[in-house]
């Protein structure tokens, strides 16, 4: 797995091994972090290699010589402040790094699990978005670097599957959000969760009506298990179909966590979407998934980690 220090990517290391699979993680830390498999690095099941996937997999690791059943391509810096800070290193892992890694699928015969997202849609002018939409992107915009790249990676992996044979399946994710995220890394939970516990003001975008649909992590690790488990190619949308306005987040978080900072509103970033909503059909009729964490629920258990950690 690519990025496998990385949060969401972490998660599914662990119902991974809890399942008794050998799970190899490479990834450069540049917006992982060794803490999230920290608990796994004597398991023998499980191997972290150091390198980053755009110069292509090491050769000569003796973890990653031989072949692997599947590869999940999870890499990429994902936060709307990587696209800015990281603009390169999302280009490359999105477009070099998939290449590389389809050529090694293909090699190794393995099932080839792509890691797509919401943002393929841009800013959507069909709500909720469904796969058939092929989206508003802006290609010059901020957010290019990170939708292009994605779209370029889709585009690699249909291509592999079409006249390769590879066997190859592409999830669209949604926001997803819970334990193990960065608390800086710029998303609105983790900055919401961030500025609650240390009682200052919740910093929302805008007025805060635009709306996004959150996801816990623990659902989505199953949706893309079953994903993965399937013979199906999609792509499929992964995610919650309960749809929050950053106003109603914040203020969700405020209550949670007993704080007593005040929501305030600032500018806009560039092309933010309106709203996001994933239409689930898919998901739930090829794969049976079907979200079960409320909001609540995962905000809670996401705060306690939040404390846990004293971040
Ligand atoms: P994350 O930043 O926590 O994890 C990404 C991991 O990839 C990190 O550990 C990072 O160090 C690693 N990485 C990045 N570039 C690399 C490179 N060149 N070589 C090796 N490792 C590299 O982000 P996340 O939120 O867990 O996202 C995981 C995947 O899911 C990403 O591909 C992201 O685009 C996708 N995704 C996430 C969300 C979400 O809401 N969290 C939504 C849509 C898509």
């Amino acid at each position: 797995m690519t990025g496998g220090a990385g949060f969401v990517p972490s998660h599914l290391i662990d119902v991974l091994i809890a399942r008794g699979c050998a799970v190899v993680a490479v990834d450069n830390f540049v917006t992982g972090s060794k803490e999230n498999v920290t608990h796994l690095v004597d398991h023998p099941q499980f191997t972290l290699v150091e390198a980053d996937v755009a110069d292509g997999l090491p050769t000569h690791h003796p973890a990653l010589d031989g072949r692997f059943d599947a590869i999940l391509h999870m890499a990429s810096p994902a936060s709307p402040k990587d696209f800015t800070t990281l603009p390169i290193e999302i280009l490359r892992v999105g477009s070099i790094a998939t290449l590389h890694l389809l050529e090694r699928a293909v090699a190794d015969g393995a099932r080839f699990l792509m890691a797509s997202t919401s943002e393929a849609y841009g800013d959507p002018l069909v709500h909720p978005q469904v796969e058939t939409y092929w989206g508003n992107v802006n290609p010059v915009g901020i957010r290019s670097v990170y939708d292009e790249a994605k779209r370029f990676s889709e585009a690699s992996t249909m291509a592999y599957h079409r006249y390769r044979g590879l066997d190859a399946a592409i999830v669209r994710i949604f926001n997803t959000y819970g334990p193990r995220m960065r608390p800086d890394d710029g998303r609105a939970i983790p900055t919401f969760i961030s500025q609650a516990l240390r009682g200052e003001p919740i910093t929302v975008h805008g007025n805060g009506a635009q709306t996004r649909s959150i996801c816990y992590v623990d659902d989505l690790v199953r949706g893309i298990l079953l994903l993965l488990d399937s013979t199906e190619t999609g792509p499929i949308n992964c995610g919650d179909e309960h749809e929050m306005s950053m106003k109603d987040l914040a203020e969700t978080i405020v209550r949670l966590t007993g704080s007593a900072s005040t929501v305030t509103f600032t500018s806009r970033t560039a092309d933010d979407p309106e709203m996001r909503r994933p239409d689930l059909t898919l998901a739930r009729t090829k794969l049976g998934f079907a979200p079960t964490v409320s909001p609540e629920e995962g905000l809670r258990r996401t705060i306690e980690d939040f404390q846990r950690r004293a971040v």
